[in-house]
């Protein structure tokens, strides 16, 4: 099968170009600690001989920027740089990399004085001047929250599409055009159904396709799969990345797993639909990276998964994220969510935490806290009692 493509322009980050009618690009991203050198070069390279052609690695702090420069010199493959609340360390991280990931509602916590216009200026001219591509990386647990404001909260999309559609206008006016965009959800139908809208819009502006937190395999590769052959099938999509909560010595089969998917999809061996959102237990994990707060999170989220093995037909979504930065955010949506402290482990009911309980307790807390969900949802009809 000959995938239609969307006449998007062409970006270039490094010796790669996305978009314009160029090969889908694969990528993935470190989850070892940047300050780590030794680590971060062996597994970017590890990345891209497996076939990543842009790797990219987290930087939150002036060492993590510092020690990006000493990994830019042993390193020949294509670097993206994620960066969140602390935009500013662009200037620190520009020259080292091809590509800057900036994510729009995390333009909001520094300097609240500054408009997020002006802090989009300043990330443009710095990637401009250090011949570096953006990609607008827009993530559903952390949407712009003016955007949220101005639609229902049940409609989660609106204000997903309507922050990058402004941050491009934006992007377009400063006549920066080295651009790409991303929407990401957990939810592998909110994916196809917002880079759907997007890409009706703005079907000129290259999309990096993924499913945010689409936890371990097989099931992460499965919900990815579902999203990417609904997309890449209608020429949406110009680079890719399948993320899957696996431990570090296995982070290469994100690509292996990403090149299996596009191949499939070529040869129209396609799963087709299937409906997370109405089905059993879901469970979503983050990938984790640079900052990660317990190596312990990966492990974490495998005896979550043991623990549940039984309850596989409960309509439940449990979330497990391995941060402060995107954990308390990313957890509010689920029944029950999990996000990984130091020497602790946040647990949540929807919005609400639980507590604060050892790497030791909390699977025990969170059995209780199951099986309490499922004798309240019985006895109120809306889950099928146990026979
Ligand atoms: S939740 Fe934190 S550790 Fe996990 S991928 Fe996101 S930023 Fe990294």
């Amino acid at each position: 099968m000959n995938l239609p493509r969307n006449p998007t322009r062409a970006v270039r980050i490094g010796s790669v170009t996305i978009g314009g009618g160029h090969a889908i690009v694969i990528q993935s991203m470190c989850a070892t600690k940047t300050t780590d050198v030794e680590a971060t070069v062996a597994q970017t390279n590890c990345l891209a001989e497996a076939g990543a052609g842009v790797v990219r690695i987290a930087v939150d702090s002036r060492r993590d920027a510092e020690a990006l420069a000493e990994i830019r010199q042993r390193t020949r493959a294509n670097l993206s740089v994620d960066l969140q609340e602390n935009y500013r360390l662009v200037r620190d991280v520009a020259p080292s990399v091809d590509k800057v990931r900036y994510n729009p509602g995390h333009l909001y916590h520094h300097e609240p004085q500054r408009s997020w216009q002006d802090k989009v200026r300043f990330l443009v001219d710095t990637a401009g001047e250090n011949d570096c591509a953006i990609r607008i990386g827009v993530n559903c647990g952390s949407v712009d929250p003016a955007k949220r404001e101005m639609f229902d909260p049940a409609d989660s999309i609106s204000p997903m599409l309507h922050s990058a559609l402004e941050h491009c206008e934006l992007l377009d006016s400063l006549g920066f055009r080295r651009y790409c965009v991303s929407l990401k959800d957990s939810d592998p139908l909110k994916v196809v159904e917002v880079n759907r809208r997007f890409a009706a819009e703005r079907p000129d502006v290259p999309l990096h396709l993924g499913v945010t937190e689409a936890g371990m395999p097989p099931e992460g590769i499965l919900k990815t799969r579902i999203a990417f052959e609904q997309l890449l099938r209608l020429g949406i999509g110009d680079t890719i990345r399948v993320s899957l909560t696996v431990p570090n010595p296995r982070k290469h089969e994100e690509i292996e797993a990403g090149r299996q998917i596009l191949a499939d999809i070529a040869a129209g061996r396609l799963v087709n639909l299937v409906d997370f959102s109405s089905g059993g237990l879901n469970i979503i994990s983050c990938p984790s990276c640079s900052r990660v707060e317990n190596e312990a999170f990966v492990d974490l989220a495998q005896q979550v998964k043991q623990l549940t093995q039984d309850l596989t037909d409960k309509p439940i979504t449990i979330a497990v994220m391995g941060c402060r930065v995107n954990g308390p955010g990313e957890t509010d949506d689920a029944d029950l969510g999990l996000w990984c402290g130091p020497t602790f482990v946040n647990l949540k009911r929807g919005g609400e935490l639980i507590g604060r309980f050892s790497y030791d307790e909390v699977l025990h807390k969170l059995r209780a806290e199951l099986d309490c969900l499922i004798s309240n949802r019985q006895k109120a009809g809306t889950v099928p009692r146990d026979r």
